[in-house]
């Protein structure tokens, strides 16, 4: 499909507002049977229409609730095992004449401190993600005619060009910038950015014209259309979100997955990625958003899970927005991307006096370090911690990711790359305690594999990283 580069208003709107209602009330006090056959269809990893996701979110039965739970943790588990990637968020600029109503960083927000990173600036906090084991990054920008496609290309340039002592290096820049036009995301692409994101915020055209209130970020199609331009600029990894608290819940999951099959549709891939922030209290001036849907744990916990069942083979991600108990029960459910150590605002990592809540986005529910993350994930919960980026920097992306996800590729080779970084990590950056419970839990899993070659070449790479070696795969 061929877009119109500059202009959004001659597209069309392919959200149908009556189609997704109509699955709604349908989905209604559903049958418990409908909902069992929904969960078998589920099981099989084919993924779900966006009425049979309804129906699973519309279900009010406790024993069956638990049932889609546990149906998302099988499918969760056999595609990805107990990997989990991670990475953090670096604010880049929080310079914004956008305003939307629930973001610190709106136009209007007088109290906020507005910092734009220097290249020096970038080194500096680059440098601290790099020392405490970060591999991959997702910079994140407010939206300012300053700073266009070029200057957003030049702060990639930046951050991949430092690099620290042992193993420091950002090996995937992922970006988190206001939508671009087709020549735009070219520029993007041609300095090498991984996944680029826009969360829609909220499907729902009334609602999203009630909390944009000024500048470029008003034009709902220019926003929903930017995924597209960004494939046809030749990113082949985009990753879409709904901002929950804004409107009804089912509505705003159905809208992620007609977005996501239009994608498939136009494009010949989906979605890499679905997030789905929840609305945190922004700090500042007038900042008392009151959430007019707030999302229930439980609601969010289905959320979750009925993406895992409706898109098995697209990332979820989970931020810091959510607390780490909360954070732990949500991994289960599908989570398979979940960024540690985050700080919300532009130079937080290189700040001596960090928590100045007169410069963040949003408050954070999980403080913990990146260490101490690890510590629990792995020692805890068995998660294995991966900064695998393989797949990207071998070309493995878009539609070719998707289909070698669906033959088991994730199991098969994630899973023992994801070993390797998990190795380096421990080598270089892990807090005696971590690298205890990390040694412990890679013994673990090489003792496990069934497959004798794959067994020792994995156990020869591990060997290889101890003696220094770094970045195998
Ligand atoms: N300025 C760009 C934009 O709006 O697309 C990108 C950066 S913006 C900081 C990234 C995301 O933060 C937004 O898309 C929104 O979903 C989320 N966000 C904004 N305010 C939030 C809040 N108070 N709580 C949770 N998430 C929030
Ligand atoms: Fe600006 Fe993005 Fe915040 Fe909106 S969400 S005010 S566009 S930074």
């Amino acid at each position: 499909m061929k877009l119109d580069s500059t202009l959004s208003s001659g597209l069309e709107n392919f959200i149908d507002d009556n189609a997704i209602r109509t699955e709604m009330e349908k989905a209604e006090n559903p049958d418990p049977q409908l909902v069992r056959d929904i969960l078998a269809k589920g099981a099989e990893r084919v993924g779900l229409t966006p009425f049979e996701t309804a129906v699973l979110l519309k279900n009010t039965d406790k024993e069956l609730d638990e049932a889609i739970f546990e149906t998302a943790m099988s499918i969760k588990k056999g595609i990805y095992g107990n990997r989990l990637v991670l990475f953090a968020p670096l604010y880049i600029s929080n310079e914004c004449v956008n305003q939307c109503a629930y973001c610190g960083f709106k136009a209007t927000n007088d109290d906020l401190e507005r910092r734009t990173l220097t290249p020096e600036g970038i080194r500096d906090e680059v440098t601290v993600l790099e020392n405490q084991g970060h591999k991959r990054l997702l910079l994140v920008y407010g939206e300012h005619p300053k700073y266009d496609a070029e200057w957003i290309a030049q702060t990639v340039r930046d951050v991949y060009a430092v690099t620290s002592e042992k193993s420091g290096e950002i090996r995937r820049v992922n970006i988190n910038c206001a939508p671009l036009d087709v020549d735009g995301f070219k520029t993007l692409h041609d300095v090498g950015i991984g996944t680029y994101q826009c969360f829609q915020e909220s499907y729902h055209l009334p609602t999203y014209e009630k909390f944009h209130l000024a500048g470029r970020k008003t034009d709902y199609l220019w926003r929903l259309h930017a995924l597209h331009r960004a494939q046809e600029a030749g990113i082949d990894d985009v990753g879409m979100g709904a901002l929950f608290g804004l409107y009804d819940t089912t509505y705003e999951v159905l809208g992620l997955l007609h977005h996501a099959q239009q994608l498939e549709k136009d494009c010949g891939v989906g979605p890499h990625t679905i997030s789905f922030p929840r609305i945190e209290p922004a700090l500042g001036s007038e900042m008392s958003f009151k959430p007019p849907y707030a999302t229930s744990k439980h609601q969010f916990k289905k959320i979750v899970a009925a993406l895992r069942i409706a898109v098995p083979y697209t990332g979820l991600i989970l931020t810091t927005r959510e607390t780490a108990e909360f954070r732990a029960e949500l991994l289960q459910m599908g989570v398979s991307q979940i960024s540690a150590g985050s700080r919300t605002y532009p130079g937080a990592y290189s700040d001596p006096e960090y928590d100045r809540p007169g410069v963040q986005q949003f408050c954070i529910g999980d403080s913990r370090s990146l260490d101490e993350v690890i510590q629990s994930i792995a020692g805890e919960h068995d998660y294995v911690p991966s900064w695998c980026t393989a797949c990207y920097r071998l070309g493995r992306t878009g539609e070719h990711f998707m289909e070698l996800a669906k033959k088991g590729f994730i199991q098969k080779f994630c899973l023992p790359n994801g070993l390797l970084t998990f190795k380096e990590y421990l080598e270089d950056y892990a807090s005696e305690k971590t690298k205890q419970v990390g040694e412990e839990l890679i013994a673990r899993e090489v003792e496990e594999y069934v497959d004798l070659a794959q067994k020792k070449l994995l156990t020869e790479r591990l060997v290889r990283i101890e003696a220094g070696e770094r970045d195998l795969y």
